[in-house]
This record gives C-alpha cells, structure tokens and sequence, in this order.
C-alpha cells in the first residue's frame, strides 16, 4: 500500500502553465440524462489545474448549456423519481399497517 502525499503535486498546470499544486478537475456531472457528448465528461483524461484554473473550469462547466433533448429528459427524470419516491412512501406506509394488522392479530392468536 503506497502512502497518498498529503499534500497535491507542485507541476506545471494543464492550463496555465505555471508550476503550482495541482488539483485532478472531476467534472460535478458525471452523469446525464440521455448520452449527449460532453466536453467534460467525455475526456479520457481529466486535467491537472491549479486551483485558479480549476475554479475557471468548475464555472464553465458549470455555466455550460444544457441541449433542449436533455433538458427535457432530465426534467422527465426528476419527475419520475419524485413519483418513485411517492410511491415508495406509499408502500412504506402500506407495509407498516399490514405490519400493524399482523401485529394485532397475532397477539389476538396467543
Ligand atoms: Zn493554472
Ligand atoms: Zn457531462
């Protein structure tokens, strides 16, 4: 098992240049809706950016248009796992008063 440094890699950032500690950019969307490409996502390798550089990149990504088809998927999405959600609850509370039932009879049994 090899120690992790404990503090981030003094190289030359990916976008600047310049040599400062380097954070690995992960971008905050790693998943979508329906496959769209993606600038962020689609990198076989992520990169190295200082931390002014990274932040740069986080608001890009950030401010990056989504498509309309994935807008729209993404909304459907949400909406079906709210609905999901609901539903969830609903047998929740269903089990619980079977639960309920069973417990009541089964104390009426003994
Ligand atoms: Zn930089
Ligand atoms: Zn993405």
């Amino acid at each position: 098992m090899t120690d992790q440094p404990e503090r981030p890699v003094e190289a030359s950032c990916d976008r600047c240049k310049q040599t400062r500690p380097l954070f690995l950019y992960q971008p905050d969307h790693n998943m979508h809706a329906i496959p769209v490409p993606c600038e962020w996502c689609d990198r076989d390798t992520q990169p190295l950016l200082c931390s002014r550089c990274w932040g740069v990149e986080r608001e890009r990504e950030l401010n990056a248009p989504m498509s309309a088809d994935e807008q729209a998927a993404t909304e459907f999405l949400l909406g079906l796992a709210a609905n999901t959600g609901r539903l969830i609850r609903q047998a929740e509370a269903d089990r619980a008063e079977c639960e309920a039932i069973a417990a009541v009879s089964t104390t009426r049994e003994d």
